[in-house]
């Protein structure tokens, strides 16, 4: 029972890394990700026999290669993070055991920005590089998006040489804009001002980051020539305000714990005021000595922790629940409630799941409900607030039919959730198109979804292939759209014809086959026909697939309208094969070892996409090695790189590499 609880945490963390690290898109919020690894690290500690290396309790983050990859000079870790006061006061009481005795030492209580970690390397005060933390050993280069963001300064004060390390962020106010934005033109709005941080940082295009709000605050320093080195935390953030750094101005040196918990208390009331998300407060021994003293777990540093608040809550009224219908069919219950400020804009939808989750909750019409928002992810209902008339209103029964197309609703066997299976009804046709285009499908920029519902409220389009058989003049059909603006959407149609087939099968709306899957599903194919003609044993094999996903796309190839639409598609000339000889040079300076039997390719194949990718596969484990593959039942190779401290990847870690290098 304990491994397999182990082993399910481990796979559910590893996916939301992913989710969260590489594609900054989490779907969980950050307190139930939190909880998920709390259980982990207590069942190993309890069970230190089951601690694996490639645990992410192990890890730091994850390491994402758009850009190229660059290997930090000096190790980046993660914090250690707790929401209670009582295990705050006992991280002190560790940290103090491990001092000489009588030792009291200060802590120095920074707020804890909620951004990304830069690391930026400053020779004789000059910006040289800015590379992201990663997975704490290879960080990406994004020097040149660096450099547009004001508050980080390109020339120093001193002629010095030193490394840098801080937050990058988006204020709220910014985000707030840049969301509404995206919504007017139809774009996917960002979960948070984290996400639209990384998502603006990480843009090839320099030009891009400079149009975004971002600003950076600095809250620490490593000297190169150690002459000039303060000696403890708070007078280190000093130094780096005089050089011209942006410090956060709350900082505050606190003398002992009961100090820094009244510290943390002060900041989860007054955080709103600030026009930057801040997800708790991160407290560190002040004294270098100590801290060198103290130093490292695998993850963290054992001389800082990190007290995070809790997730925000608010109290409204649900005013009616909506079904809303999805492009597969869906049919979802959506919370209208009064509307509320808090956690930094104005709710008035959330989210109830599915009918199950309204059951559950007993939610009803006309009840005060409890919602919650972490990390400002959309919210849920938890739960509703006897007011003594609850019990007087009427339960919300599951709709027996389309709110569409008026068909009778099914549910699905292993499933939980109510579907629309008529494939002529026009809201999830409407729905399929405009996930298509979207930047999440296929991504035609400059089609919003008011435009795609438009060609199709006009019958310019009503199923997928219609959209790379417009033309001009039924483009200029729609208002507004003149010649010059008809032609930008061509292209940008045209443009997407030979995305990579991972794009095209997350773009097809298959049932429970999102990016992450498809990218898997087009890895281990290579091709649409190979794709079709795979059975659903041979897809429940895979590894992250499943019987569900497998049913799904079998279900779907089945249907000759689809086969007819992929043939269509094919003869309009749309990518239908994964090109994995595609050149990158994403794992340039980097070599891997695999060891062990592969799950979802060959071994050879694994290599020839790393060789693809400007990376080198080779057969034995240095201290050169940058990582190390593990599938089933490795060999020796895996004790060499735990001697080597070379990081480990597990098979479905390393698929989701290949995948972000694809
Ligand atoms: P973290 O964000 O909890 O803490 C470490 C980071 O804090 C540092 O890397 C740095 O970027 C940041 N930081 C901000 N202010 C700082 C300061 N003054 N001094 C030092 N560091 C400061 O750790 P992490 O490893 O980046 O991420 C783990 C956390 O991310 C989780 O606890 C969770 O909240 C969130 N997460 C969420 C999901 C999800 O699916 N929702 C998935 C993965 C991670």
């Amino acid at each position: 029972m304990v491994v397999e609880r182990i082993n399910f945490l481990k796979d559910e963390i590893n996916k939301h890394n992913y989710l969260y690290y590489v594609q900054d898109n989490p779907s969980i919020d950050d307190y139930t990700y939190d909880m998920l690894f709390a259980e982990l690290k207590r069942l190993e500690e309890e069970h230190p026999e089951l601690k694996t290396p490639d645990s992410p309790t192990q890890r730091v983050g994850a390491s994402s290669s758009t850009f190229a990859q660059y290997r930090h000079k000096y190790r980046l870790y993660s914090l250690d993070n707790t929401y209670n006061e009582e295990e705050l006061a006992k991280w002190y009481e560790r940290a103090q055991k491990d001092l000489p005795a009588g030792a009291a030492p200060a802590l120095d209580c920074e707020l804890k920005i909620d951004g990304l970690a830069m690391a930026l390397t400053y020779e004789h005060g000059v910006f040289v590089r800015g590379v992201t933390r990663g997975d704490g050993v290879f960080g990406e280069d994004i020097t040149n998006n660096l450099k547009t963001v004001k508050t980080i300064p390109l020339k120093l004060f001193e002629d010095i040489n030193i490394e840098v390390r801080g937050e990058i962020y988006m204020p709220k106010s910014s985000f707030l804009k840049f969301n509404e934005e995206l919504e007017r033109k139809g774009e996917k709005k960002f979960a948070n001002p984290r996400n639209a941080a990384a998502g603006s940082v990480r843009q090839l295009d320099s030009k891009v980051t400079a149009q975004r709000d971002l600003a950076f605050f600095a809250y620490s320093v490593i000297f190169e020539n150690s002459e000039k080195a303060p000696d403890n935390q708070y007078d280190a953030l000093m130094y780096l305000k005089k050089i011209g750094f942006n410090v956060n101005p709350h900082i505050r040196k606190c003398t002992n714990i009961k100090e820094a918990i009244a510290y943390c208390n002060e900041w989860e009331n007054k955080r709103q005021e600030l026009d930057y998300a801040t997800d708790g407060v991160v407290i560190k021994i002040n004294e270098f000595g100590y801290q060198s003293t103290l130093g490292y777990t695998a993850r963290a540093p054992k001389w800082a922790t990190a007290f995070k608040f809790p997730p925000e809550e608010a109290q409204t009224r649900l005013i009616k629940i909506e079904q809303s219908l999805g492009k597969t069919g869906a049919v979802t219950p959506i919370a209208i409630l009064e509307p509320v400020f808090f956690a930094g804009s104005t709710v008035s939808r959330a989210s109830l799941y599915n009918y199950d989750e309204v059951k559950r909750l007993d939610v009803r019409v006309g009840d005060s409900v409890i919602i919650k928002k972490a990390a400002e992810i959309i919210p849920k209902v938890i739960k509703y607030v006897d007011d003594g008339h609850h019990y007087e209103r009427e339960i919300t029964m599951p709709p027996v039919y389309c709110p569409d197309c008026g068909e009778p609703l099914h549910s699905k066997p292993n499933e939980v959730g109510l579907y629309c299976l008529n494939p002529n009804c026009k809201a999830q046709e409407l729905a399929k198109l405009i996930f298509f285009v979207s930047a999440n499908g296929m991504d035609m920029t400059g089609i919003g979804e008011n435009v795609v519902e438009a060609l199709y409220n006009k019958q310019l389009i009503k199923d997928i292939p219609d959209i790379f058989k417009l033309t001009q003049k039924d483009l200029m059909q729609l208002d507004n759209v003149r010649e010059k603006s008809a032609q930008k959407m061509l292209d940008a149609i045209q443009s997407v014809k030979n995305n990579p087939l991972s794009k095209l099968i997350t773009a097809l709306s298959i049932r429970n086959v999102g990016k992450e899957t498809a990218e898997i599903l087009a890895l281990k194919y290579g091709s649409m026909n190979n794709l079709m003609k795979a059975s659903s044993v041979e897809l429940a094999g895979i590894a992250n697939i499943g019987v569900i996903i497998s049913d799904s796309v079998c279900e779907f190839f089945k249907d000759n309208k689809n086969r007819e639409m992929i043939k269509e598609l094919k003869k309009l000339g749309i990518n239908m094969v994964q090109n994995t000889t595609a050149v990158s040079d994403v794992f340039q300076g980097k070599t891997f070892v695999l060891t062990g039997t592969l799950k979802n390719m060959p071994r050879e194949k694994a290599e020839s996409i790393i060789k693809s990718h400007g990376g080198k596969a080779t057969s034995s484990v240095s201290s050169k090695t940058s990582y190390v593959v593990v599938g089933e039942n490795p060999g020796s190779k895996l004790e060499k790189a735990q001697k080597f401290g070379v990081i480990i990847l597990t098979e479905d870690e390393f698929m989701s590499m290949l995948n972000n290098a694809n």
